[in-house]
């Protein structure tokens, strides 16, 4: 199964949609590795972010991201690098289908509740970035046999 790296932002923390969002993790039948709540600092976020240090909109982007502190998470599924961008919606609130975590939960191409990885080559590098090996756990859900059919994972 392939992973990847979500960080629910201060925008879903602040507006108290932590639960909402990990119910749907949930339900979606995606398993969850790795949670922690941080606070990112400006270091990190350089990191994080360098394809956009140099936009006009990067202070303010991090200023956002720094203002409270976040919840990491790594989710494990099948395919679910793709499966969760889908989930995700695009990066504007605004425009993001219905269905959608951004396009139910928020308004903002800026607060937009949530980050994920845009590719597998990606989400390996965002997870060593976030989280020590130790910190992730390799279980098996006990509902796992439900979750996909024979030989799907
Ligand atoms: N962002 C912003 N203004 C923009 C574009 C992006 O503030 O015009 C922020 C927004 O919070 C977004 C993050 O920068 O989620 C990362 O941008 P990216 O293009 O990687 O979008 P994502 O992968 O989050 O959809
Ligand atoms: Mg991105």
């Amino acid at each position: 199964m392939q992973s990847t790296l979500v960080i629910l932002k201060p925008s879903c923390v602040q507006r108290n949609l932590i639960g909402e969002v990990i119910s749907r993790i949930e339900k979606r039948g995606i398993i969850i590795s790795a949670m922690k709540m941080m606070q990112l600092d400006e270091k990190i976020l350089r990191e994080h972010y360098a394809h956009l240090v140099d936009k006009p909109f990067f202070p303010s982007l991090a200023q956002s991201m720094m203002a409270s502190p976040v919840i990491c998470m790594v989710l494990k599924g099948v395919d679910i690098v793709e499966v969760f961008r889908k989930m995700t919606g695009v990066t504007n609130g605004r425009k993001a289908e219905p269905g959608t975590l951004r396009g139910d939960f928020c308004m903002s191409g800026q607060a937009n509740i949530i980050h994920a990885s845009d590719s597998p080559e990606n989400a390996e590098i965002e997870i060593n970035r976030f989280f020590r090996p130790e910190e992730i756990f390799d279980y098996t859900p006990a509902t796992l046999q439900y979750i996909y059919g024979d030989g799907e994972n």
